[in-house]
């Protein structure tokens, strides 16, 4: 098996301000999957609502979202859940997933 070289950044690299760590984890990883919302004029639909809300939230174009089967989370509703952290020692807190319904 060969290594490949890590992609070249894009011609027009701008750099940002970054607040903090921004980097986000999964804890149990295993059958979740990270997707972009492509730009196919489909309606795609996080399967969560917030709690004082009732609507479902719409996926735009681009947005990163996640998939476990064919449930699909917003990265909002992910956090939520307990289903992504942002603690970078999650491995070492043994971070617990809330339950919820996962049809
Ligand atoms: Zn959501």
């Amino acid at each position: 098996m060969s290594r490949r070289e890590p992609p070249l950044p894009p011609a027009s690299l701008k750099l940002h301000e970054v607040e903090g760590d921004q980097r986000r984890y999964v804890p149990h990883p295993d059958r979740w999957e990270a997707h972009i919302k492509a730009n196919d004029g489909s309606r795609e639909y996080c399967y969560f609502k917030n709690p004082d809300e009732d609507w479902f939230h719409l996926l735009l174009p681009g947005e990163i979202y996640l998939q476990y089967g064919e449930t699909k989370f917003c990265l909002n509703c992910a956090i939520r859940y307990g289903h992504v952290t942002d603690d970078r020692l999650y491995w070492q807190h043994g971070v617990r997933r809330k339950h919820d319904p996962l049809i």
